[in-house]
């Protein structure tokens, strides 16, 4: 079922969705499994997986060359979710980027998906790789997910890339894709990017999920200003909790997002991580109900592989 009937059939109540990432190669999926048993008691109605794409691993030879080698760390996205499908019968809603792959890599993704019974797509650009300053496309691939959204949209409609198979057979995928409550790191203004965020739902998306934030208030003013900009789907809050002291600085590095002084200030000051803990669930908890109150469709947590802090909060809020 697409992620926006679900929103429907939630008649207006708040619920549960979280987002996991797969194993690093050569774990077990019963990993995934191990971590998405204890969720499912607040009833997801779709389970978000993620995708990575190669980095550039280098390695010192003993002739002094450096050795430059393409690596997939974590492999695994379409299989995951055919599993979650399967196994849970869950919803399952893989990620798929536009750095790493050309538009026939990218149809040939979206046919695998129609074939394995997935009806939602998260439709994303991708970061830089590491090593490198700026995100490069593919030759033939996208530069941005607003033009990753319309292939999408397109093949919705039958349009394959190949003009002898036009209107075949179309898929049907629900298309959701990412927003920013403190702007993209690259986006000159948060204005530039809501107008992006626009063209995005133009091409086809229909609805949001939003980027880690830690004050309510980014969440609530990026809100009105997509309102007032003409958006008007759906924007689902993304949430994470702190779980070590180590996020105070490596949150904001790698999501360039702000955390309120009073949390961190809790943090600092906490004694050990198992403090630290305690302090990111309470501190979701309170977003958590704060947003339920706002009348949020979903709640969508990034469990970053780990879900026994995600199942401390929803069995508080849901
Ligand atoms: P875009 O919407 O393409 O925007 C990128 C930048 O370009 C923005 O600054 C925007 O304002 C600007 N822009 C957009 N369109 C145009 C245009 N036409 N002309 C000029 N400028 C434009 N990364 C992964 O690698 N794997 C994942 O699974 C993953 N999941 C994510 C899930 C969520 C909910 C979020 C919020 C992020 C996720 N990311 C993931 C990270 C994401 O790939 C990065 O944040 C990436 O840098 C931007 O992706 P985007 O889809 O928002 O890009």
């Amino acid at each position: 079922m697409k992620v926006t009937e679900h929103i429907k059939n939630g008649n207006g109540k708040t619920q549960f969705s979280f987002e996991i990432l797969p194993p690093l190669k050569g774990e077990n999926i019963h990993s995934i499994f191990e971590n998405i048993d204890p969720l499912l008691e607040f009833k997801p109605p779709y389970i978000n997986v993620t995708y990575h794409r190669e980095e550039y691993v280098f390695k010192e030879l003993k002739d002094g060359l450096i050795e430059k080698k393409v690596v997939r760390k974590r492999p695994g996205t379409v299989g995951i979710c055919a599993a979650i499908q399967n196994r849970y019968q869950v919803d399952a809603v893989p990620h798929i980027l536009c750095g790493g792959f050309t538009k026939e890599e990218t149809e040939n993704f979206l046919i695998d998906l129609q074939f394995l019974g997935i009806d939602n797509v998260m439709a994303l650009r991708g970061d830089a790789v590491k090593s490198e300053t700026y995100f490069t496309s593919e030759k033939n691939g996208h530069k941005y997910a607003c033009d990753l959204v319309s292939q999408i949209n397109a093949l919705n409609k039958g349009k394959y890339l190949d003009d002898a198979l036009q209107h075949t057979f179309p898929t049907d995928f629900c298309v959701g894709v990412a927003g920013y409550p403190e702007k993209h790191m690259e986006a000159p203004s948060s204005e530039s990017d809501i107008h992006f965020l626009k063209k995005k739902i133009k091409n086809g998306a229909e609805y949001i999920v939003t980027q880690m934030f830690f004050d309510n208030e980014k969440y609530f003013k990026f809100v009105e200003k997509c309102r007032a900009g003409g958006i008007t789907v759906p924007i689902v809050p993304g949430l994470k909790p702190i779980a070590v002291k180590s996020h105070l600085n490596l949150i904001p590095h790698r999501f360039k997002v702000d955390l309120p002084d009073s949390l961190v200030m809790e943090v600092v000051k906490a004694k050990d991580n198992k403090a630290v803990r305690e302090i990111g669930i309470d501190w979701c908890v309170q977003q958590s109900q704060e947003l339920v109150k706002a009348g949020v469709p979903f709640l969508h947590y990034y469990s970053m592989g780990k879900s026994s802090n995600i199942k401390e909060i929803a069995s508080r809020v849901f």
